[in-house]
Formats: structure tokens, sequence, C-alpha cells
């Protein structure tokens, strides 16, 4: 008798540490969710607030601001120079996987573009996209070498530019 309410005893307890430890485990994620760090449902571009497209997505940090997921270079360079932050991680656009953001090649102008809709948009609907005014037009994907992005640069246009060329480009826009 005295051995089984025992066991009793032990069982509850044991009980109540998984309880304890699910409760911790449901507060850290909703710690998580709610300070942005894992963006519920789909994540979007923490400047334009546009869904992120796995084959640009971009990462900047700041001191202030901490860092910053962004929908393309051109947005994510947007809150480089407003933040006076740092440009990270790129996306090889042909792979997706993610690069330094310092030693990519970027195809400016291009007609690739996902952030203005849901598939790479062909010329008539980019107009519809730049007749408003786009933070992410014109188009600015990145590539981890220069072959690629040429080959890229043949069928879709534009030009070849250096991390350094695409920030001055996007402070040209900003300040127009
Ligand atoms: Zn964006
Ligand atoms: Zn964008």
């Amino acid at each position: 008798m005295a051995f089984s309410s025992h066991q009793l005893k032990t069982s509850s307890i044991y009980r109540r540490g998984i309880w304890a430890v699910v409760l911790g485990l449901a507060g850290v994620l909703a710690y998580l969710v709610l300070s942005g760090r894992i963006a519920p449902g789909r994540p979007v571009c923490s400047i334009c607030q546009r869904p992120l497209h796995p084959a640009q997505v971009f990462l900047a940090a700041s001191e202030k601001e901490g860092e910053r997921w962004a929908c393309c270079p051109r947005c994510g360079l947007h809150f480089v120079i407003e933040s006076n932050g740092k440009a990270l991680r790129a996306t090889h656009f042909s792979n997706g996987k993610l690069i330094d953001a310092e030693y990519a090649t970027y195809l400016e102008g291009s007609d690739l573009m996902q952030c203005c809709g849901p598939t790479t948009l062909r010329t008539d609907s980019a107009m519809i996209c730049e007749v408003h005014y786009d933070r992410c037009m014109p188009s600015l994907v990145a590539f981890a070498n220069r072959q690629e992005a040429q080959t890229y640069q043949q069928q879709h246009g534009g030009r070849l530019v250096s991390l350094a060329e695409a920030k001055a480009s996007v402070g040209r826009q900003m300040r127009k």
C-alpha cells in the first residue's frame, strides 16, 4: 500500500515536470514570435512588408535595430543607408543559398523581379510596378559569381554591379 502511494506521488511529480517543460517551451515560442525572431505564417520583408522570396532575400543589420531580413537587395540597401547599417548576406539567385553580401555580384535593372508579384514579372506587369513608386524597382538580384550573373544578364538584361555600386545606385534613387 505504502509502495503504491509512493509510486503515485512520483508519477504526479513527473507529470508536473512535463507540464513545466511544455509551458516553458510555449513561452519561449511566444517570445520568439512576438519579438519578431520567428515570423508566424509567411515571412515578410521587415522593411516593406512584402512576402520574402527565397531567391532574393537579403540580410542587413544596424547597431540600433539589429538584424533585418529584406525581400531583395534593393530593399535591404535602403535599410543599410537609412540606418547606417551593414549588408551581411545576399541570396545566390539561381539556387537560393545565402552568400556574403560583400563579395556577391549584383544584376541591376534586369527583368528578374519577384517582389512585385507572385511570379517573375514580364515586361507588361513590370510596367505596372514602375508606375507606382516602388523601392524594389529597378530589380536588383545577387549572384555568388560573376560568370553566372553574366549568363542571367544575357537572357534578362541589366548591368552587373558590385555591392558598393548597388548601394550608390540605391542612394541616388533615395535622393530623387
Ligand atoms: Zn522589401
Ligand atoms: Zn524587394
